[in-house]
């Protein structure tokens, strides 16, 4: 994946750190012509819940077509998660790349090491929440739920958590703007380098280092 002009992102959070919001407030406020992102809509074999749209939220697919997509090497990475199947498409994120667009992962800790090992200059990007306390609080939701889910809730988000040093950016959502603020901060300076704008800016610098044109 050599020829990549976008920019690859994975973003990590447990459940309750604001991730979703963060990623839509991201592309409503930022999305341009000269910033084109896109999120990876990912392939899962979970039910859907009410509202999620096939091929907007997810992908949803039988347990038996997502073995068939492993078995082709359809997935760019795939894991297991909380006992359903969930995976990244490997031609959509390199036909998204390859038109320039930055493309943002929204997977777990297993599938952002294995994109990591395919692809090093992927950016991991870690979303913590501010405090115990306010984890806690977001997880008890609507507080419908018992304290035994709430509590399993809470052990998953620690699990995902503990792998936030795997990420090369670690963000703690305290202030919404703040962190979405620092989140662009990242993907903007990601397009300024140096091996982005060669490409990008291919003809300006072959002009510019043009000596006899002056
Ligand atoms: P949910 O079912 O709540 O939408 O997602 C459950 C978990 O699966 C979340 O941690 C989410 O980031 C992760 N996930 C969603 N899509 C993918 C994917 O394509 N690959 C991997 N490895 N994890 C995913």
């Amino acid at each position: 994946m050599s020829h990549l002009l976008g920019n690859l992102f994975i973003l990590s959070a447990p459940s309750g750190a604001g991730k979703s919001s963060l990623i839509k407030a991201l592309l409503e406020k930022y999305q341009s012509d000269s910033c084109p992102m896109q999120v990876s809509v990912s392939h899962t074999t979970r039910a859907p819940r009410p509202g999620e749209v096939d091929g907007q939220h997810y992908h949803f697919v039988d347990r038996e077509k997502f073995e068939s997509l492993i078995d082709a090497k359809a997935f760019f990475e795939w894991a297991e998660v909380f006992g359903n199947y969930y995976g990244t498409s490997r031609v959509t994120i390199e036909d998204t790349l390859s038109k320039g667009i930055d493309v943002f992962l929204d997977i777990d800790w297993q599938g952002a090491r294995q994109v990591k090992q395919q692809l090093p200059e992927a950016r991991g990007i870690f979303i913590l929440p501010p405090s115990t306390a306010v984890l806690h609080e977001r997880l008890k939701g609507r507080g419908q739920d018992s304290d035994e889910v709430i509590e399993t809730r809470m052990q998953k988000a620690v699990d995902e958590m503990s792998h936030y040093d795997e990420a090369d950016f670690v963000l703690i959502n305290d202030n919404f703007d703040d962190t979405l603020e620092q989140l662009y901060a990242i993907v903007n300076a990601a397009r300024c380098e140096q091996r982005n704008q060669q490409h990008r800016h291919a003809g300006l610098i072959a002009d510019l280092l043009d000596k006899k044109s002056s």
